[in-house]
């Protein structure tokens, strides 16, 4: 068995490398380090969704009452609808049982909550890693710093510009979506009193802008996907002007509910959106893939963070049944098998739901697309909320066991 003995080494302080700690420590009982490179552990000023498939994880983790408090969970389902506002239909929030139903986090709140859950002395900051090796005894990783260390295995939970992902193998780059998103929050105070506590979306031609309720209601996280050819300029983010934002959605083609919203919005910054296709192989031996490192997908279906807390759970349960060290890296081949499945059908769902979103998919034929959304709402919700990856990664561990002894 791999146990309290066993040193683990995970590339990123993200949502991902954050729950993978939790995770590995909880289930799998292996001694992990945690390297950010950075020099406190935070996140963008925006929010993020966490879903019924990850809250599952959360729970079993014992984190997801914490998750409940720093959150808002909304008033009902939410509602896709055209650039007028007039509603297309109801999009899935909750999962088949109705036990968990999508919570709004502002980022910084569910990085400080993770981070709660992490022992601090296992977390070293200002870490940038530069290269990794490996050799008979291991791996050697080394920091820009001058920091250099041995564990018995890495995990890259290192984002979309992934150093980690360059030692399992050389891929091609992310890809722009010819899209930037505007992004932020706005003080729910400065909205009307009766503004929905649901998640919104409107959807026009080659834009789409989505709201919905953050930290106890207090905030709402907006996001405006616009083309751009910023990105290819030069960075991937940076400040932007809400007059830039507001511009984007003017004139009687857009709901006057949209203009009331933006109008409440004081600050914004704009990111490029990537992904890239699915990676043919996450492992190498005792290192391996998590989160964006592994499968960086557009927001569409908010389902990147969810996708890293699924990770974190069939790689512990993974790990939890290697025999010992030497066993490590069938683990990971096992782990990076079930979940590239999974997560290859969600970057290319991701793709298709920003082309709804957009008016862009199957020819601009809007029809079809309303129609497709209201089938999109029904599969969301048994086949991306329902999913239990403790129980998807227990099926594949007796599955290999049979195998083995037929
Ligand atoms: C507009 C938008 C909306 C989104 N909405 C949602 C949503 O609602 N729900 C959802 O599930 N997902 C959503 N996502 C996706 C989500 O943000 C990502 O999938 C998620 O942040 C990935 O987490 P991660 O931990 O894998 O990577 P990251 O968040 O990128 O974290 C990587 C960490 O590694 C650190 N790092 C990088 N390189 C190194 C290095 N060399 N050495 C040491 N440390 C390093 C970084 O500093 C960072 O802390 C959205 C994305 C966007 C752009």
């Amino acid at each position: 068995m791999v146990n309290s003995a066993t040193r683990i080494a995970i590339i990123g302080g993200g949502m991902g490398g954050l729950t993978a700690a939790i995770a590995l420590t909880r289930i799998a009982g292996v001694q992990v380090t945690v390297f950010e490179q950075a020099g406190k552990l935070g996140e963008v000023g925006a929010g993020v969704t966490v879903a019924p498939n990850a809250q599952r994880v959360l729970d079993r983790l014992g984190v997801l009452d914490q998750i409940k408090r720093a959150g808002a969970t909304p008033d009902g389902h939410g509602v896709y609808q055209d650039a007028r506002g007039n509603v297309v239909t109801d999009a899935a929030w909750e999962d088949s049982a109705r036990q968990y139903r999508n919570i709004g986090m502002y980022r910084p709140d569910l990085i400080a909550v993770l981070a709660q859950e992490v022992d601090p002395d296992t977390i070293r900051l200002g870490h940038r890693l530069s290269s990794i090796q490996t050799s008979d005894a291991g791996v050697r990783v080394e920091f820009e710093n001058g920091a250099r260390e041995d564990f018995d295995a890495v995990i890259g939970a290192d984002g979309i510009h992934s150093v980690v992902r360059k030692a399992v193998s050389q891929f091609p780059e992310p890809v722009y979506s010819g899209y930037i998103v505007y992004r932020g929050v706005v003080d729910a105070s400065l909205l009307p009193d009766e503004w929905p506590m649901i998640s919104q979306v409107w959807m026009g031609d080659h834009r789409h802008f989505m709201c919905y309720p953050l930290q106890q209601r207090k905030l709402f996280n907006f996001v405006a996907g616009v083309p751009s050819d910023r990105p290819l300029a030069g960075d991937w983010s940076g400040p932007a002007e809400v007059s830039e934002l507001a511009a984007e959605f003017a004139g009687e083609d857009w709901d006057p509910r949209l203009h009331r919203f933006i109008s409440a919005i004081e600050k914004t910054f704009w990111w490029g959106l990537f992904d890239h296709e699915p990676l043919t192989n996450w492992s190498r031996g005792p290192i391996t893939l998590l989160g964006d490192a592994a499968h960086t997908m557009l927001p569409h279906q908010g389902q990147g963070v969810n996708q890293a807390i699924e990770d974190s759970m069939a790689l512990a349960t993974f790990l939890a049944a290697a025999d010992d060290v030497s066993d490590i890296p069938e683990a990971f081949r096992r782990y990076t098998s079930v979940r590239m499945q999974r997560t290859a059908i969600l970057q290319h769902g991701s793709r298709r739901a920003g082309a709804m979103f957009d008016a862009q998919y199957e020819f601009a034929d809007l029809q079809k697309r309303d129609a497709d959304l209201r089938v999109g709402r029904d599969f969301r919700r048994s086949a991306v909320f329902d999913y239990d990856a403790l129980k998807v990664a227990e099926k594949a561990l007796q599955n290999s066991r049979r195998n083995q002894f037929a």
